[in-house]
């Protein structure tokens, strides 16, 4: 009979194996406690599993400050690591990949600006540089802006990209377009390595649940009160696609019926309410309380539907109308708690978002790192 289990046994091992290698990927450095969490492991199973990884230099175990000890299910000490330092407490061990295991690009292709920002697959950053560009620059042309910033900075950095694990790009409006196309396109012919595309809103609430404020939350919910108004959905780490990838378009959410048509089809879409009011002001700094009550009220009604219909553990609002601070967030609470079912809202934490400019060339980031290397078809843009 030979040796008949040992197929099947070197197949679970790998699998196990593969859970922690993809929760370490996913989100980035975890507690052994976490670990044991995230893949569903025993103690023991996991240990044995981490010693031979360790041993293997495929992960790599460090002590960190800040981290909350007791952080169970929430990876709070995962997101203290990935941002250094967060809060107190003593030092504890977190694991992570080998930081020299690979990188990967996120890029942001916004209305005015472009960002890149390159992090290793130990989720930390290594690098992050920005340039103005003017708001009518072809796509084309915002590609080879973002080239060639990837290029001074690495050449800058002493940065090799040979162990590049692929690019995560987010670009303004829906991601099945012609512009998407030219990006995806553009970026693999010059890099030869896996693009992912999506909506830059959508990425900054990826980055929000890796990074930021709902780092480590099994549901998040994003919404961002900018010009425009949109959103995402964070569950398990990943981002939600929906049918058509245009899932978490919280800003053409009516929030007046017989409001005045907008772009998308609809009618009195949020997004349109708050542009009509920016117009009437002339911007944000000027936007007077009663506007921003307004505004926060039906961002809250909006909010409510939404979060009963997923149930997030955790709403982030991000975008310039936070800078209003309690302002926008006591009145937003407020509608909110009056049009939430109980059930959803007696765990609901809303908060404000954490990260800055580079949020969605994070997400980006983020975008490569939680879809396995296996799947790395050049999937996200579906423009082919
Ligand atoms: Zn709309």
């Amino acid at each position: 009979m030979g040796t008949p289990s040992s197929g099947p046994l070197r197949l679970l091992r790998e699998s196990h194996e593969e859970r922690v290698l993809t929760a370490l990927r996913t989100r980035g450095p975890l507690t052994r406690a976490q670990l044991a969490d995230q893949t569903n492991l025993s103690r023991a199973t996991l240990s044995s599993i981490v010693q031979t990884l360790l041993a293997q230099e495929a992960l790599i175990e460090r002590a960190v400050e800040g981290a909350s000890p007791e952080a169970g299910s929430g990876a709070s000490a995962a997101g203290a690591a990935a941002a250094g330092v967060r809060g107190r407490g003593r030092p504890v061990s977190v694991l992570s990949l080998n930081p020299g295991g690979g990188l990967a690009v996120g890029m942001d292709l916004g209305h005015r600006r472009i960002q890149v920002t390159i992090a290793n697959v130990g989720h930390e950053i290594v690098a992050s540089d920005a340039i103005a560009c003017a708001e009518r620059t072809s796509w084309a042309r915002r590609v080879q802006l973002a080239i060639t910033l990837v290029e001074d900075l690495t050449t800058r950095r002493e940065i090799s990209l040979t162990s590049l694990a692929g690019l995560g790009v987010g670009i303004v409006g829906p991601v099945p377009s012609d512009r998407g196309a030219v990006v995806h396109q553009a970026l693999g012919e010059r890099f030869g390595v896996p693009v992912f595309v999506d909506n830059n809103t959508r990425l900054a609430a990826l980055a929000e649940a890796t990074w930021g404020a709902g780092a480590g939350v099994g549901s998040v919910l994003y919404l961002r009160l900018s010009y425009g108004v949109g959103g995402g959905l964070v569950f398990g780490g990943r981002l939600f696609a929906g049918a058509t990838g245009a899932a978490g378009e919280l800003g053409h959410i009516s929030v007046d019926r017989d409001g005045p048509r907008c772009p998308c089809g609809g009618r009195g879409c949020l997004e349109l309410h708050l542009s009509n009011l920016l117009d009437e002001y002339g911007g944000f700094d000027n936007l007077v309380p009663d506007a921003i009550t307004d505004v926060a009220t039906r961002t809250g009604e909006v909010l409510a539907a939404a979060c009963n219909t997923v149930n997030p553990e955790v709403v982030v609002v991000g975008g310039e109308l936070t800078d209003a601070g309690e302002h926008l967030f006591h009145p937003l609470r407020r509608a909110l708690r009056e049009y939430t079912h109980t059930q959803v809202h007696r765990t609901l934490r809303v908060t404000q978002a954490e990260l800055g400019y580079d949020a969605a060339a994070r997400g980006g980031i983020a975008l490569v790192l939680t879809n396995p290397p296996e799947e790395a078809e050049w999937r996200r843009t579906s423009c082919s």
